[in-house]
């Protein structure tokens, strides 16, 4: 049967060994060794797949030789020549081919020696508290001797059952323990029944003299114990059969399917393989110390000690596996796969603690569980978040990255670039996001994914805001190169009604402009209140553009320029367009007046903008502020006047220079033709 759970249970390249150990020495201390031991026995990750046996019996009554027999150990025997025995203490030892600890407990019979009974009850105590099966060896000539030293013995155990397992009754039908009566040397002229009759009264008989504790007074040898009887031949005499009979008795300690098997699992103390050591020593510690042995409160101790090793090895692993991504999160990179790693991490070291600690008492089990996922977390937490801060960076990136490469590649809508950049940059977020999600945690990538989408929000909208200017200064450019003409023009022929069509022409042009930004601002999606002050900004420039226009068409040397054509025009020129040859009889002084009244008449009407047409007056919001440029303050009033009434005096008084001078030079052509 063991043949397969030895190799399962036994690290692959450490070869089982079968020595024994002395767990607790004379001077009554336990070994430190044992748990290493049990490792090198292959025992340690049984399990509960394992278990426990120790025998009890008078002195020299052969106990070691049946166990060595029995199980393949190697317990020390008496010497034959010496027939003494000095040492005392507690053997153990793994039985051979088979999952078994096996307790050899050797002293001195101080019953009959009338000395050291202390170490007798202490290792019965001992060895109920953790064996599953304890053979009482005894001879056949000792059976029915009610007063012999077995008798004294078997109290010895019974008593110390009802201090270990008697407290607390419903717990104790669950913990029994088989004892196993092997009477040695056995004859057969008694059967063996006869035998089993007397010892069962005999025993029944010890039970009902204990002076049990009140709660205990009805409770029966049966609730605690369940007994079994066998006999085997003298080893010398009858070597052939007693070897034999051995043989049929180990059966019973290894065939699990059959029905006589020992081992039966109500007897098991269920404390795992891996905790056995540590369970043992504070057993020990608790006896020597001659302190109440509780059981249950055994268990949780062991229970915390274990579960917190096993926990701490689970850790370990994990922290190993965790600190390889630390750096590379800190260092700002969006590691691949990282959500599949930490939970595969995580379940992996619950699954390492589960295996082991599992076993233990539960509710300590539990509690070191949630202990381990708490330090777990808070270790993974941290690469969570930071994984999660790195996935934003990288996808505002990213969508900055599409924004502008998208609008160096040439004709596109900015509403529907920015549209998709944005869904790709949520996609792949909420992508991230939910890859690196660990399950059972209370995480969540939302709070960060609305931090993102405020950010790419703010650089939707600076980005808007850009190209909105771009717009502006590119339609700003457009309405200077369609205004020149028809202003230069206008001024040109100064007409009376002059500043209607410079005013006709600012509208129109200004018109044109204002429909080709809306009709881009439509696929921006940009606000009531953005188009407002695009809008006011495109009217100011406007209106500056046109003024600019208007101060180059009306510069000191344009503005002369302009009335000395007119002049001459009027002077030089007759109504036919025919130039004027004086002639003493011509009225000249008259037409020159008239000619100079005329343009004269011209600087009022270059001095203000002012249509006839009052419908055409344009105005502007006294201080619209430029959003785009953040002008200054700007009083359109102002703008509306070309130049002061000085500049206009100081005009007339040029052309009146400049006109004279027309004049002198009419009569001087004049004289000199009657001269010729
Ligand atoms: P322990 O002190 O109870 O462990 O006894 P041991 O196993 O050391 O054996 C004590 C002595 O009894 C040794 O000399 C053995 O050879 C002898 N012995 C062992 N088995 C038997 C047996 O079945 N019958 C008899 N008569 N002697 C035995
Ligand atoms: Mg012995």
């Amino acid at each position: 049967m063991n043949g397969r759970a030895i190799n399962g249970t036994s690290k692959p390249n450490t070869p089982v060994t079968y020595d024994r150990m002395q767990i607790v020495n004379d001077e009554k201390e336990f070994t430190p060794e044992l748990i290493g031991q049990i490792g090198r026995w292959g025992l340690r990750d049984a399990g509960f797949d394992y278990n426990i046996v120790a025998v009890f019996g008078s002195q020299s009554t052969g106990k070691s030789t049946l166990l060595n027999r029995l199980f393949g150990t190697s317990f020390d025997v008496m010497d034959e020549t010496q027939r003494r025995q000095t040492t005392k203490g507690i053997w153990m030892c793994r039985g051979k081919d088979m999952n078994v600890l096996v307790m050899d407990v050797e002293g001195t019979d101080g019953r009959e020696r009338g000395e050291d009974q202390d170490f007798e009850r202490k290792s019965a105590l001992f060895s109920l508290a953790s064996s599953e099966v304890l053979i009482i060896n005894l001879w056949e000539h000792q059976v029915g001797l009610y007063q012999g030293a077995n008798m004294g013995l078997l109290k010895t155990v019974f008593e110390v059952n009802l201090s270990l397992f008697g407290k607390k009754s419903a717990e104790a039908t669950s913990q029994r323990t088989l004892l196993l009566f092997v009477i040695r040397d056995f004859i057969g002229t008694t059967p063996l029944v006869n035998l089993q009759a007397t010892l069962t009264a005999d025993l029944t008989k010890i039970w009902d003299s204990l002076s049990k504790p009140k709660e205990l007074q009805g409770c029966k040898l049966s609730d605690y114990f369940d007994l079994a009887f066998t006999g085997l031949p003298h080893k010398v005499w009858a070597a052939d059969k007693f070897e034999s009979d051995v043989q049929v008795l180990r059966k019973r300690f290894v065939q699990k399917d059959s029905s006589d098997y020992f081992f039966k699992p109500a007897y098991h103390k269920r404390i795992p393989a891996d905790g056995v050591a540590f369970y043992m020593e504070g057993i020990w510690e608790q006896v020597q110390n001659n302190k109440d042995l509780d059981l249950p409160t055994q268990q949780e101790l062991l229970a915390q000690f274990r579960c917190d090793e096993i926990s701490t090895a689970a850790l370990a692993e994990f922290s190993e596996q965790a600190k390889s991504q630390k750096r590379p999160v800190e260092a700002g990179r969006v590691v691949e796969g990282l959500g599949q790693m930490m939970r595969t991490w995580r379940s992996d070291t619950l699954a390492r603690y589960d295996r082991d600690a599992s076993r233990y008492h539960q509710g300590v089990y539990k509690r070191k569980r949630t202990d381990l996922l708490a330090v777990v977390d808070s270790t993974l937490q941290p690469l969570f978040l930071g994984q999660l801060k790195n996935l934003h960076k990288a996808c505002l990136v990213a969508f900055k990255r599409d924004v502008v490469e998208g609008m160096k590649a040439g004709e596109y809508d900015f509403a529907e670039l920015v549209g998709k950049a944005r869904a790709t940059c949520e996609k792949n977020f909420v992508e991230g996001g939910k890859e690196v999600l660990v399950e059972g945690t209370t995480w969540s990538w939302e709070e960060e994914f609305e931090l993102l989408k405020e950010e790419v929000q703010l650089v939707a909208d600076q980005s808007r805001k850009d190209e909105t200017k771009k717009m502006v200064n590119l339609i700003e450019r457009n309405f200077k190169k369609q205004i020149a003409e028809p202003v230069e023009l206008a001024l040109n022929t100064a007409t009376f009604d002059m500043w209607d069509k410079v005013l006709r022409a600012f509208r129109e042009t200004l018109d044109k402009a204002e429909s080709t930004y809306l009709a881009k601002a439509k696929s921006f999606n940009c606000t009531e209140e953005e188009n407002a002050h695009a809008l006011a900004t495109l009217r100011q420039r406007a209106w500056l553009a046109l003024r600019a226009k208007i101060d180059e068409g009306t510069a000191d040397t344009a503005i002369l320029a302009k009335l000395r054509t007119h002049f001459e025009e009027r002077f030089r020129y007759d109504e036919h367009g025919v130039p004027r040859v004086w002639k003493p009889e011509d009225d000249m002084d008259g037409a020159f007046k008239k000619a100079k009244d005329q343009t004269l008449e011209l600087v009022p009407l270059y001095s203000k903008i002012s249509p006839k047409d009052t419908s055409l007056e344009y105005t502007l919001p006294s201080e619209p502020s430029d959003s785009l440029t953040n002008s200054d303050e700007f009083d359109f009033p102002s703008t509306l006047i070309i130049f002061s009434e000085t500049k206009s005096l100081d005009l007339i008084n040029r052309f009146r220079r400049d006109a004279d001078a027309y004049y002198v030079e009419a009569k001087r052509s004049t004289v000199s033709s009657i001269a010729q």
